[in-house]
């Protein structure tokens, strides 16, 4: 008899608002999320959501999303052929998986790294190894001998840049140099080389786009959002960027519509006006830089960050638990790592609005790092 469904890997998710509410006994109005990453401040787009739908709410969205991918290939610098639309950037890991892995396969990644790629890995039967990164000193960066060496049974490997957690990318031209490196042994090996999946989820607060490189390593998929610089996560829209040949294993496992009419002119239109997504990229910088300052006044040990989050290291595991309950207990939601995780001594922060960030430092005072 095959293993019940219910063995496979899934994801925890984060607790609700309300439910926090409740338990913290505390209004619902007061519950600020720091602990998933995404803006304060929806672009406002009421002329989109007050305008007509073609094809009416009736209809169902047409199937290659063809208005979505020639704004994404627009803004993203690539032809529509190599768009896939996604129902955020979860559902296009999901579908990558299903293309590219099946029971015996194997798939990298360097850790501590964005749980989902472990997830959606194992829940195709397929075998996830994590490579541990190199030291917060350097950077949190890639051990590339390392990842070139698990790489060699590899069908799949996942790369977060910049990544989740630690809030940085990998310096220089390293992410190339292994790019390259893989595509040599592969034909050393006399194999194919495996396919790359870069989550650029966080892109755009470095503008490092590794999307040109798909012509010097085809195999190379990349994964974008309009969750993160373009504070669209409710609208749920994400991408598969890929050339067509690569994209189509993927593409054959999408659902025919899992992205809505309404979130599809909601992600055209912003896509369409790149100052929203620059300026809220602007804002957060500023805000992230100063609220890494101001922590840092405290006696806190954040490290550094070139995204929308910051990795703060406590003194000990027990340290880092109590602040973040002691937040918790003012309706300030941080991200924490469970027993066993290299960052248990960690909590992470979204950087929020001016006036959130305030509430936050105010609640920092007198919290023991
Ligand atoms: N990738 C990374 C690295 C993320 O941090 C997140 C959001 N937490 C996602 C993907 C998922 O994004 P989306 O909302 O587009 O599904």
């Amino acid at each position: 008899m095959s293993a019940p469904v219910t063995q496979l890997p899934t994801y925890d998710w984060e607790p609700t608002s309300d439910s926090l509410a409740a338990k913290y006994g505390l209004p619902r109005e007061a519950i600020v999320r720091f602990d998933v990453n995404t803006s304060p401040l929806a672009p406002d787009l009421r002329d989109v959501l007050a305008g007509e739908f073609f094809p009416g709410l009736s209809e169902y969205p047409p199937s290659d999303y063809a208005a979505l991918a020639a704004a994404a290939a627009r803004a993203y610098g690539v032809a529509p052929q190599e768009i896939l639309p996604t129902a955020g950037a979860d559902e296009a890991l999901d579908l990558t998986a299903r293309g590219f892995l099946r029971e015996g396969s194997v798939a990298i990644a360097a850790v501590p790294t964005y749980s989902m790629y472990r997830i959606v890995t194992e829940q195709r039967g397929a075998t996830f190894l994590g490579v541990p990164r190199l030291a917060a000193a350097q950077g949190f960066s890639l051990d590339i001998p390392a990842m070139a060496d698990a790489a060699r049974t590899a069908d799949v490997v996942w790369l977060c840049e910049p990544n989740n957690p630690t809030g940085l990318a990998e310096p220089g031209d390293r992410i190339l140099e292994f790019l390259d490196r893989l595509a040599a042994e592969a034909v050393a090996d006399g194999r194919g080389a495996p396919a790359v999946v870069v989550d650029e989820a966080y892109i755009e607060f470095t503008g490092n786009s590794l999307l040109p490189l798909r012509d010097r390593y085809p195999r190379l998929v990349v994964i974008r959002t309009l969750s993160k610089a373009h504070a669209l996560a409710g609208a749920r829209v994400g991408f598969a960027v890929a050339r067509p040949e690569i994209l189509a294993p993927i593409m054959s496992f999408r659902a025919p519509a899992s992205v809505s009419t309404v979130s599809a002119a909601l992600a055209t239109a912003s896509l369409s006006r790149p100052e929203l997504a620059a300026a809220n990229v602007a804002r957060i910088s500023e805000q992230r830089d100063r609220l890494t300052a101001d922590l840092k006044a405290l006696g806190w040990s954040p490290y550094p960050s070139q995204v929308n989050f910051i990795l703060i290291r406590f003194s000990s595991p027990a340290a880092a638990e109590a602040a973040a309950e002691a937040l918790l207990k003012k309706g300030l939601v941080p991200r924490t790592f469970g027993a066993g995780h290299p960052f248990t001594d960690c909590i992470r922060l979204t950087v929020r609005s001016a006036a959130e960030n305030d509430r936050l430092i105010e609640a920092a005072r007198g919290i023991p790092a």
